[in-house]
């Protein structure tokens, strides 16, 4: 099955753009997933094709129209989940991006100046998603990086098909650190442990490290993983209840 993905954007030349290489660029010539971006102003009704409006009440900038945005929203709909990219909306997270990839697609409205008109969520099913507390100049970069994060998960994309398991986030925790030759760079020496070829101590090291890089790194992280875990003894690791 392809996963498609439907970009709403003033830019739509800005796709596939960085997903055209690498993995995703391989995944989307061999059709694991399909990009298709299509400009909002096409749904523009009025001789200056104008797709913004000055926003209600005063202040700068300019806010994208409901009925403009709502009409392009229904001119493409194939039954993909619609999503706006949005600083108001709910943070991105490593689960919703793997139930989203095991859906159909995605249909990702990309908003610009001070964004949408508020009535549009009121009046289509759309989910606001965030990428994290920073305000972009668009919501196109936004859309790449949650495509990226579906992308990657897609049946048949990642060349090791483990891989994706053992990442940061999907375990609940941080992933342990890496290393790679040479043995010593400047100074600085591999953990002996992973290179003693012994695979239980090397597990058991990664994760401890994974464990404890967590609890400094994110201790945000680290209450959410400890209090899922309730009383079991430290040191193994569990999924989440939903995987
Ligand atoms: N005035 C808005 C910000 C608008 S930024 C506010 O303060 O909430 C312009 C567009 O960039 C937004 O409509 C959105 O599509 C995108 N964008 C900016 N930051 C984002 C973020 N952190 N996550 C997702 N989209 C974002």
């Amino acid at each position: 099955m392809t996963f498609s993905a439907q970009i709403l954007t003033l830019y739509p030349e800005m796709f596939p753009g960085p997903l055209g290489q690498s993995l995703a660029g391989r995944a989307l010539a061999e059709g694991l997933w399909s990009c298709e971006a299509t400009n909002i102003r096409d749904f523009a009704t009025d001789r200056h094709r104008s797709v913004d409006d000055t926003p209600a009440g005063g202040g700068p900038g300019m806010v994208l129209r409901a009925d403009v945005v709502a009409a392009a929203i229904d001119g493409v709909a194939n039954g993909t989940p619609v999503l706006a990219m949005t600083p108001r909306g709910r943070s991105l997270t490593q689960d919703r991006v793997r139930a989203l990839a095991s859906g159909p697609g995605v249909t990702i409205l990309c908003g610009r100046f001070e964004g949408f008109d508020e009535r549009l969520f009121e009046g289509r099913a759309i989910e606001e998603v965030s990428i994290g507390d920073y305000i972009l100049s668009g919501g196109e970069t936004a859309a790449l990086v949650l495509l990226d994060a579906c992308v990657r998960l897609l049946p048949g994309v990642m060349g090791a098909a483990l891989s994706g398991d053992d990442e940061s986030f999907e375990s609940g925790l941080l992933e342990h650190p890496h290393y790679t030759r040479p043995p010593v760079w400047e100074g600085k020496a591999i953990p002996e442990v992973l290179r003693s070829g012994d695979h239980a101590k090397i597990a058991a090291w990664r994760s401890e490290r994974s464990e404890m890089d967590t609890r400094s790194r994110r201790p945000d992280l680290w209450e959410r993983y400890s209090s899922a875990r309730g009383q079991s003894p430290s040191g193994a690791r569990t999924r989440k209840q939903d995987e």
